[in-house]
């Protein structure tokens, strides 16, 4: 498998410190969106369906983006996204 995703924009789309549960929408260069979920139980991965899918090219759910996890989060800087958003009240 010789997909590389590569983020070229991320937000943080929801925010809970008291939780410290957080979801981040990134966009990747091949057009594909995905939605992070942060939690103490690790980092979770969900495709946005606005595009097909760059792996399997279906456009209905699928678990490619699983397996990239890791590549993805490893180009999230979560800590500097929280820190350019203040908490909400
Ligand atoms: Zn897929």
């Amino acid at each position: 498998m010789s997909y590389r995703p590569l983020v070229t924009n991320s937000r943080l789309a929801e925010r809970n410190d008291a939780t410290q549960l957080f979801q981040v929408v990134v966009k990747l260069k091949d057009g594909g969106e995905c939605r992070l979920f942060y939690g103490p139980e690790g980092t979770k991965i969900n495709r946005l369906q606005t595009t097909p899918c760059s792996v399997c090219r279906r456009d209905y759910y699928c678990n490619c983006m699983d397996k990239f996890v890791d590549m993805i989060s490893s180009q999230v800087d979560l800590e500097e996204l929280k820190a350019a958003q203040p908490a909400a009240k």
